[in-house]
């Protein structure tokens, strides 16, 4: 370095790091991010790319802006309401603060009145026994993968667990349910053909070596044509006849029949039919956090909840909170985007198209998650020029549109109405800055 050369008016690390509001930003994220944030600065300097009397400010900037998580808030303007990128369910207000509650200590596993140690998470579970009475009780785990595998390690124990050769499902990311299940040693008995599964088929497969009956709902797809299944009910004289649990893993979790899907199967529903156990997803249809439920008889239930296996997939105390909150509370954001009402869908998207000078396209929304995969969801979306997508994306706040047919659509039916206005104000920015982030282009 000469003695003239910039870089050595770049402000030293310990004079940066001793201005009092670096200092307060250390108390709130912690040194080691303020440290890399610092460096960062320099080294931008060092190189060139900002000038050393910049450094101070451009700092400053960064560190007002920081966060503790990485993660961002993004409104979904997909129409895809469980958008598995997006984080599945958007929780509804009152877990959010259910979720703040249980961030600190609370009783959890504690009976304050005796002082001794309590069952855990029972408030949730009293929830789930209200919403659904058809079940005798409830165990939460973490996730609807985690429900299964317990369930299946569980009550097939040594045994085969008898399955139709139609729900041997890929749940996505290249997870395929009947993997999952033979990953703890189970064993798999496929009956039936991809497109036709009978009563005899289980039938012949029924034996000695049965540890469990368990049926699947194939939720991400429909096979269509020359088909048949073998109901709930129908698989309950069989699990009577021969004395084996009968499982139902419904995937994506409506307690009760939703005349919007009608081709969706519910919890109460399966359990009148026959079910022992029923499993569902927490963070789909439920509208929750991302949980396991299953729900039943007591005994078989117990079963579960004793077993080691239990305690490895247990939930922490946040989604317990959340869950509870969540089912006892008031409609989900989730249910509230899939019974949106399409006339004021459509009023509020040409409020934005006005705004913004575009057209109004017709567009379905969706439920996704693996749900409801044949199901429209009949709406509205204000169609952009496909250049509006990556600005959009790459704003503050970010805005995920439905790139389609060479258009960005933007569909407000998970948009809260009250995010509207930011939703217009970020279209108008992204139209007059199309596409102009570097080094993001076709990310
Ligand atoms: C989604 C789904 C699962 C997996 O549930 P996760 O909560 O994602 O672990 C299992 N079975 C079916 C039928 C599903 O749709």
């Amino acid at each position: 370095m000469g003695t003239h050369d910039p870089r050595r008016l770049i402000p030293r690390t310990d004079r940066l790091l001793s201005h009092p509001e670096l200092r307060l930003a250390r108390a709130r994220l912690g040194s080691d991010v303020i440290s890399s944030l610092v460096q960062q600065v320099q080294d931008r300097a060092r190189s060139g790319e900002i000038a050393p009397e910049d450094v101070e400010p451009q700092i400053l900037a960064a560190v007002s802006s920081r966060r503790a998580t990485s993660l961002r808030t993004v409104l979904n303007a997909t129409g895809v309401i469980v958008h598995t990128n997006l984080g599945r369910a958007p929780l509804s207000q009152v877990s959010r603060e259910a979720l703040l509650t249980a961030a600190g200590y609370v009783d959890v596993e504690l009976d304050l009145a005796t002082g001794t140690r309590s069952g855990r998470g029972i408030g949730a579970r009293q929830a789930l026994l209200r919403a659904c009475p058809a079940a005798e009780s409830a165990l939460v785990v973490n996730n609807g993968a985690a429900a299964l595998l317990l369930a299946t390690t569980v009550l097939a124990g040594p045994g085969e667990v008898v399955i139709s050769r139609g729900e041997l499902v890929e749940i996505g990311a290249g997870f395929r349910l009947p993997e999952l299940i033979e990953s703890t040693g189970a064993r798999l008995r496929e009956v039936g053909t991809t497109n036709r599964t009978h009563l005899r088929d289980y039938e012949a497969a029924l034996g000695d070596r049965t540890g469990c009956l368990l049926k699947v709902h194939p939720s991400n797809f429909r096979i269509s044509g020359f088909t048949s299944g073998v109901e709930v009910h129908r698989l309950r004289t069989l699990a009577d006849r021969y004395h084996v649990p009968l499982v139902v893993d419904l995937g994506s979790g409506l307690l009760e029949p939703d005349h919007v899907l009608p081709d969706e199967p519910d919890v109460a529903s399966a359990l009148d039919a026959g079910a022992d156990v029923v499993i569902v997803s927490g963070d789909k249809l439920l509208g929750g956090p991302q949980a396991g439920l299953l729900l039943g008889r007591a005994e078989v239930i117990d079963t579960l909840a004793r077993h080691p296996l239990a305690r490895a997939l247990r939930t922490d105390k946040l989604t317990l909170a959340a869950l509870e909150a969540t089912v006892s509370g008031p409609v989900t954001p989730v249910v509230a985007a899939l019974h949106a009402d399409p006339v004021r869908l459509r009023e509020r998207t040409e409020a934005l198209a006005r705004a913004v000078g575009c057209a109004v396209v017709e567009h379905d929304g969706r439920v996704g998650g693996g749900g409801g995969p044949d199901v429209p969801l009949p709406g509205w979306a204000a169609r952009l020029p496909e250049r509006a997508a990556l600005p959009l994306r790459t704003g503050d706040p970010p805005v995920l549109p439905r790139v389609h047919d060479g258009a960005c659509l933007v569909d407000l039916r998970c948009i809260p109405e009250d995010d509207d206005e930011q939703v217009t104000t970020a279209v108008l920015a992204a139209l007059e800055r199309p596409g102009d982030v570097p080094g993001l282009e076709g990310s």
